[in-house]
């Protein structure tokens, strides 16, 4: 279990992460949400131990992470750090030497990963051969290859197509299964909405929203009422607690403030005609976040 506990981390003047807490447990999977900017890296670094920091605790397994400790964890950073004049077999035995591993025991399982994201031939070719999909492939082998116990995913799906995408959360999901802790940021909320269990939304550094995505949904009191009728959009504006409605193609979505108002908008809908649908959804995740964030940023 990896346990943040109110850290701190100052650059000079500029505090970048403020006062942050959250606890990830084995099989579980974590999100890092935040705008750019937000101290998302500088909470993975510190994590990871490439950045000190200004206060607080941070334990994997109720340890202190050092030397020891960070043979356990995968990184897969932001900025990528691949290097780029090596071939892929280079690459990856150079990093597993780093984590402790063995050649015999890294070859083993680098063939199972090309095997896995089907590219095999490319074990001997440079890294900057690759595409830039590819080396991202290889960028995640090289943070799993040490079957780490705390795997940090710095944006991992960025630049990836969704055939890729879809992969890489196969991956995630087995790893999770096995008991890894996954920490990772994602700007698409739909990738986060897919698998994530837990999350933290970072605002200047500041947790402003955490907990278990299904709980912050249930809980959260707006919501969306999606209506198939024949109804006027105008009327619907009009009724008390009714923030916004938007017509698509297929239905109208009728956005409320809070769930009390649900029944007045029920009973306006049971006055009109071909009514054959009206649905109450949670809002989605960026809904929640645009929310926290607007909010955040104009206090
Ligand atoms: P992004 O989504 O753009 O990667 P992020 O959430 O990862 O952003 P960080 O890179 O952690 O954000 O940066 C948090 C804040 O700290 C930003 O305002 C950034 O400008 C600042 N910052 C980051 N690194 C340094 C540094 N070495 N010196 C000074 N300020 C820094």
């Amino acid at each position: 279990m990896l346990k943040v506990e109110n850290v701190t981390k100052y650059y000079g003047d500029f505090k970048a992460v403020d006062n942050l807490s959250f606890e990830v447990q084995d099989g579980e999977i974590f999100d890092l949400l935040g705008v750019n900017g937000a101290g998302k890296t500088t909470t993975f670094r510190m994590i990871i131990g490439l950045l000190d920091k200004t206060e607080g605790s941070i334990l994997l397994d109720g340890k202190t992470i050092d030397y020891n400790v960070t043979d356990k964890i995968g990184f897969l950073t932001e900025e990528r750090s691949l290097l780029t004049k090596l071939t892929v077999k280079e690459q990856v035995i150079y990093y597993g030497v780093l984590k402790g591993m063995d050649e015999k025991s890294i070859l083993k399982k680098l063939d199972y990963w090309l095997e896995r994201f089907h590219i095999k031939e490319y074990k001997d070719k440079k890294i900057k051969e690759l595409s830039k999909g590819n080396q991202q492939k290889i960028q995640f082998i090289t943070s799993l290859i040490n079957e780490p116990k705390l795997l940090i995913l710095d944006e991992p799906f960025s630049g990836l197509d969704p055939i890729n995408v879809a992969q890489f959360m196969e991956v995630i999901r087995e790893l999770k299964e096995k008991g890894t802790s996954i920490i990772f940021s994602s700007h698409r909320m739909e990738h986060v909405e897919l698998f994530c269990e837990k999350l933290v939304i970072l605002v200047h550094g500041k947790s402003v929203l955490q907990g278990s995505l299904k709980e912050i949904k249930k809980s959260y009191r707006k919501k969306n009422i999606h209506v198939k009728a024949n109804a006027e959009i105008e009327k619907l504006q009009k009724i008390k607690g009714v923030v916004e409605v938007s017509e698509n193609a297929n239905d109208i979505v009728i956005k409320i403030e809070s769930d009390e108002y649900i029944e007045d908008v029920f009973a306006e809908i049971k006055k009109c005609k071909d009514v054959t649908e009206f649905r109450v959804e949670d809002p989605t995740l960026n809904e929640i976040f645009l929310d926290k964030v607007g909010v955040a940023y104009e206090n």
